[in-house]
């Protein structure tokens, strides 16, 4: 069994649509695939209905939590839809991401970038707009040459000259929608050093009380010595050591499967899946 829990579609900053997606998965010889779009469930619709035989879709999020001011991400797998918790939060997120998309934009303007809102729209796609969007408009600009370039305090980096804050969740009160919603969620990413900030331990141990399910150990961005600390640390609070490859199309380089969970892991994690 091959399982990747972590990509991203055109549902968000992914530059692949569902479809597609799914049909990488398969040909990556993957079995099982999570879509784990930012803040929306979007994507699980088209995805579901483009399952190639062979591939079981996991329907997953990827939740924009924020703690002592540092972005967190959370994933989530078999929410409830319906949830009218979990929707109100994924409301406010989304439109406050449209908020913070279009300020930065206007941002960029200012420091004489050549991009128009409109653009930025259009890479959207009218799914969930983030800062990649922004990236790729500004390497069509010419502008800069790599999308990764947007991301650094020239530009739209965290605390960056056009870099604008959003609304974001508290993790441990996301933990707890996300179970409230009948599923289960991950620490994505906690180390990644890419993303500035590696989360310490204590707060880890206080999400794992507060319900948490997994932690990602297997991440593109993870050194070997952080996935052994990591496993380490996922062992000692009982988390399941979960993995994914975080494929954006593109944007990350194709890379789906790149990054598998054991499927013991992977029934550790789903067996805190309400109704199952
Ligand atoms: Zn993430
Ligand atoms: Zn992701």
């Amino acid at each position: 069994m091959r399982i990747d829990l972590h990509s991203h579609s055109t549902a968000s900053d992914g530059t692949d649509p569902p479809a597609e997606v799914m049909r990488r998965a398969r040909a990556a010889g993957l079995d099982v695939i999570a879509l784990t779009d930012h803040d929306t469930l979007a994507g699980h619709a088209p995805a579901g209905a483009a399952l190639p035989p062979g591939l079981s879709l996991v329907p997953g999020l990827e939740l924009s939590c924020r703690l002592d001011g540092h972005s967190v991400h959370l994933l989530g797998y078999h929410v409830d839809p319906a949830h009218q918790g979990l929707a109100a939060e994924l409301r406010a997120i989304t439109a406050d991401r449209l908020r913070r998309a279009r300020e930065m934009v206007a941002r960029l303007r200012e420091l004489g970038v050549g991009i128009s809102w409109q653009q930025v729209a259009a890479l959207a796609g009218g799914g969930v707009v983030g800062r990649p969007h922004i990236a790729r408009a500004m390497v069509a600009a010419g502008v800069i040459a790599d999308p990764a370039e947007a991301f650094t305090p020239a530009w739209i980096g965290t605390g960056g000259r056009a870099y604008v804050s959003r609304y974001a969740l508290d993790p441990a009160a996301a933990v707890q929608l996300i179970r409230a919603a009948g599923g289960v969620s991950v620490l994505a990413h906690p180390a990644a050093p890419t993303r500035g900030w590696a989360i310490p331990d204590q707060a880890v141990a206080r999400l794992a009380v507060a319900g948490l399910g997994g932690l990602e150990v297997s991440h593109p961005d993870h050194d070997h010595a952080q996935r052994l600390r990591l496993a380490a640390l996922a062992a000692s609070l009982g988390l399941a050591a979960s993995g994914g490859s975080d494929d954006h199309g593109s944007l990350t380089g194709h890379r789906l499967g790149c990054e598998t969970v054991t499927p013991g892991a992977y029934e550790q994690l789903m067996s805190g899946v309400r109704g199952r």
